[in-house]
């Protein structure tokens, strides 16, 4: 049945005058990446496109590092995590001279639209790119940071949250032996999101998000409620671009105002960014990776394919770059409540 409803569209698509897609990743690397690629590639073979790979994200385009891919380059890549085609940023990209060498690039070797596969920064260059030169560009949000608007869900986000949850139910096993209190600091740039997912995930006693500007009186307000419930144990989950600071200078401070705790401190770093993507990061990289290809057949351009309430959705690149992504209201109410 499911064969039969891709025979369809493929047949309906075969009109198209796109004829060879790049794909690249750009960015910080997340988990899925590979997963996305995987689907870029092999929705566009299925649909008749030729397809190159560009290595190293817009650095690749501008140094003419590219190689064409088959469905096998992409075999065996589903459950591991970094970019098969490399990642990085890319100072040259941003100027128009940079820019206008990866079009010539592109024009050379035939290459008639672009998957691009990253966060906001590389929707920027996107938008930019394809607007100055008139070439189509679809975008995949790919950052574990989820901080994307016009979407619920980037790829990486999922597999990264586990991550944390996995490494702070460790630390939680230790704290309470020791009655300690722990501040892990956890990736996330300007947004809070993996922090209040993660606390919630793991029952931490309070977060510090760069969205809340008094977090540092209500941890103040927590520790001191705490002290006087005797609560033997607390992990407070720091994002790292929190207001008042990373968790380092946080807990410095907290010790200082509150010597009868014997603070401790992790920063989880770069294990958030690894790992074997989740099921859910595989399935969305999949559906957004042949989503992005048949937007590009259809006629689409200068758009971001996103996941809102579980839908595929189609936004310009305009939009992402809208607004700062809120985090919910409600998850930071709960957390208060189910830290008490
Ligand atoms: P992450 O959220 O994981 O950091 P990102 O895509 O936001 O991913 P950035 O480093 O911000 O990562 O952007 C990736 C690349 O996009 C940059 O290195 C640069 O080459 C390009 N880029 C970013 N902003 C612009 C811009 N305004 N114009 C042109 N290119 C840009």
């Amino acid at each position: 049945m499911l064969a039969d409803a891709y025979i369809i569209r493929n047949t309906t698509m075969a009109s198209s005058t796109l004829r060879s897609l790049g794909v690249l990743t750009s960015g910080g690397d997340a988990p899925g990446m590979n997963a996305a690629i995987r689907a870029v590639v092999r929705g566009a073979i299925f649909h008749g496109l030729k397809v190159t790979g560009i290595k190293r994200g817009y650095q690749g385009l501008v140094d003419d590092e590219m190689e064409s891919m088959d469905s096998h380059s992409v075999s065996n890549i589903i459950q591991l995590g970094g970019t098969i085609l490399k990642t990085a940023r890319c100072e040259a990209f941003v100027t128009p001279e940079g820019r206008r060498k990866a079009y010539e690039n592109l024009c050379a070797r035939g290459i008639d639209a672009l998957v691009v596969i990253g966060g906001d920064g590389t929707f920027a260059g996107a938008r930019e790119f394809g607007s100055e030169f008139d070439f189509p560009v679809a975008g995949i949000p790919g950052t574990i940071d989820n901080d994307i608007c016009g979407t619920d869900y980037t790829i990486g986000y999922d597999t990264a949250l586990n991550t944390i949850v996995e490494a702070v139910d460790k630390i939680r096993d230790t704290a309470s032996a020791h009655n300690r209190l722990f501040f892990i600091e956890v990736m996330g740039r300007n947004a809070g999101f993996l922090t209040l997912h993660g606390g919630i995930a793991t029952g931490a006693e309070a977060i510090m998000v760069p969205e809340l500007t008094n977090d540092y009186e209500q941890l103040e307000a927590f520790l001191e409620n705490a002290h006087k419930q005797h609560k033997t144990s607390s992990i407070v989950l720091v994002a790292e671009g929190d207001q008042v600071g990373g968790a380092l200078k946080i807990a410095e401070q907290a010790q200082k105002d509150h010597p009868e705790y014997d603070v401790r401190v992790t920063i989880l770093g770069h294990i958030q960014r690894g790992g074997s993507p989740t099921a859910d990061d595989r399935i969305n990289a999949g559906r957004l990776g042949v989503s992005a290809v048949e937007a590009l057949l259809a006629g689409k351009r200068d758009i971001m394919v996103g996941l809102m309430n579980g839908r595929i959705v189609h936004h310009p690149f305009s939009h992402s770059k809208k607004d700062r992504r809120p985090l919910d209201p409600q998850l930071l109410e709960l957390i208060k409540i189910l830290s008490i």
